[in-house]
């Protein structure tokens, strides 16, 4: 069995109390490495390299030369992708195609933020006030904690380290204790690279003894949270007691929409990815769909064929669709949705079940499952299950759609499906969705905002803003 340790100041060492907690395969359910159980000890060093870093070298740095060791990481990140994705996959079973390209997309962060360190601009500011000159300037905030899921460790920490480096800060990670590895092999190349001590660090830990006293840490200026609605609120009341700016990508049940004048087959294959891709394990998922009543039954009919098709089993097999549910306590929640949709009264049209034998290892896994004849009201349209499940609904027309579309309170993105320019303008216009996709589905980049509205979250991460989240404004008057 692996086992890891802290990333602290540029080196690896053990907790302080010595803890340590292991972390599962979901295929083979067996403990496969082992890493460190970081406590309020462990936050306080963390934080203190991270903020003697701001005063060493790193603070002196260059805007230029910092993102040209930006730039460095993504290349190595690139040199290493293939073992990166073997140990996200062992931690979070998704299959190892998904993960390869998603940590190539990772390398790609850090060019475009490297690439961003040097273009973030002031301003000189015309003002009413006579023989005063006024400029603008951007300052990094400080010390950044980053509290992250384990359904995409890597990419979701990229989201943010990309933009807070970029800017001039420094970083304490905290990734899920669902999947704590990753980080701590990405970690070694911010060394390999030449990034200085205490630049970027790592804890792994759980939500409580050690997310909770991060947020919490007086020398932590900025949070950024990715997780579920209950965490976000933990963690925005915590930032709230020090006052501190915090970002927050949370859940979602995001409508995918799907019009007569659709093209169809390319509709049901977006429906499919929308829904499936990584289980279903996706915040962005599109896991309520809306069909419009004349293409109901053929819809559901063609999505029902390939669904069933669907190659479900081994995340290391490259024929494998759908891999197991990631954590034990999600596994039990999906198939808690199941039975809830069931009773409800929604009708199954697919899947249902979970898997066992042979082919399914510990058995964490769950038929991709459909749901028709769903109404709003019911907690399976209106609850996230962050699974293999999708819940069909049926509408009339445009108002119909975005009367059922927007009656949720997650707002974290939508998908239209139409051949008609007015309809997608109409629709895009009036969803209530950080997000909207037309005629595509997952379509997401460094280059543009992501975020939620409503109880999706707060803020925006991605794009050229981005880094500014993690700058403060300062604004300097000179007499003249
Ligand atoms: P979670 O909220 O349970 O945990 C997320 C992180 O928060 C973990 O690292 C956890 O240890 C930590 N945490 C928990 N309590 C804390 C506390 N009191 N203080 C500080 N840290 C704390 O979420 P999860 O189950 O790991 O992930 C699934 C959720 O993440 C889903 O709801 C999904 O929609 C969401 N998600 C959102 C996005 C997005 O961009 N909007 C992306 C991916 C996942």
């Amino acid at each position: 069995m692996k086992t890891y340790q802290l990333f602290i100041g540029n080196e690896f060492v053990d907790a302080a109390e010595g803890g340590w907690f292991d972390t599962l395969d979901p295929f083979t359910g067996e403990a496969w490495a082992r890493v460190p159980r970081a406590t309020q000890t462990d936050v306080d060093r963390a934080v203190a390299a991270a903020k003697a870093a701001l005063d060493g070298p790193w603070g002196q740095m260059s805007a230029s030369d910092r993102g040209m060791l930006l730039h460095k990481v993504g290349e190595l990140i690139e040199a290493n992708a293939d073992k990166l994705a073997e140990v996200e996959c062992r931690d979070n079973g998704k299959l190892k195609s998904e993960v390869m390209g998603q940590v190539r997309y990772v390398a790609k962060y850090f060019y475009y933020y490297g690439g961003l360190a040097d273009k973030i601009q002031g301003a000189v500011v015309p003002n009413d006030k006579p023989k005063v000159f006024n400029y603008v300037k951007y300052e990094p905030m400080g010390v950044v904690a980053s509290i992250t899921p384990w359904n995409s460790s890597l990419l979701l920490t990229a989201w943010k380290a990309g933009p807070a480096l970029a800017a001039g800060n420094t970083m304490v990670c905290k990734p899920s204790e669902f999947t704590p590895a990753s980080l701590l092999d990405l970690a070694a190349l911010f060394v390999e690279a030449g990034v200085p001590a205490g630049v970027f660090n790592v804890l792994t830990g759980f939500g409580g003894d050690c997310g909770e006293p991060l947020v919490r840490h007086p020398d932590v200026a900025r949070v950024a949270f990715t997780g579920g609605d209950e965490g976000g609120r933990k963690v925005y009341a915590s930032a709230a007691a020090g006052l501190k700016p915090v970002s927050l990508e949370l859940g979602g049940k995001s409508p995918n929409i799907v019009f007569d004048d659709a093209d169809i087959d390319n509709a049901v294959n977006g429906v499919i990815t929308g829904i499936f891709s990584a289980g279903g394990q996706t915040c962005m998922a599109g896991s309520r769909l809306l069909l419009q009543d004349s293409i109901h039954d053929e819809f559901i009919e063609k999505l029902v064929k390939i669904t069933k098709a669907a190659k479900v089993g081994d995340p290391s097999d490259p024929s494998t669709e759908i891999g197991p549910v990631a954590t034990l306590p999600q596994f039990e929640k999906v198939l808690s949705y199941i039975d809830i949709a069931k009773k409800e009264g929604a009708r199954c049209v697919a899947g249902g079940n979970r898997l066992t034998g042979p082919a399914y290892g510990a058995g964490q896994f769950v038929e991709p499952t459909i749901f028709a004849d769903v109404t709003n009201d019911m907690r399976i349209a209106q609850e996230e299950v962050f699974g293999p499940v999708l819940a069909v609904l049926r509408f009339k027309d445009e108002d119909d759609a975005l009367r059922i579309g927007n009656d949720i309170r997650f707002g974290l993105a939508a998908g239209v499906w139409t051949s008609s320019l007015h309809r997608a303008m109409y629709m895009s216009e009036r969803l209530k969705a950080g997000t909207v996709w037309v005629n595509n589905y997952r379509s997401t980049s460094y280059t543009t905002p992501f975020g939620g509205f409503k109880h999706s979250g707060i803020g925006r991460e991605g794009g050229v803003e981005a880094v500014r989240e993690y700058m403060e404004a300062k604004s300097v008057w000179i007499s003249t």
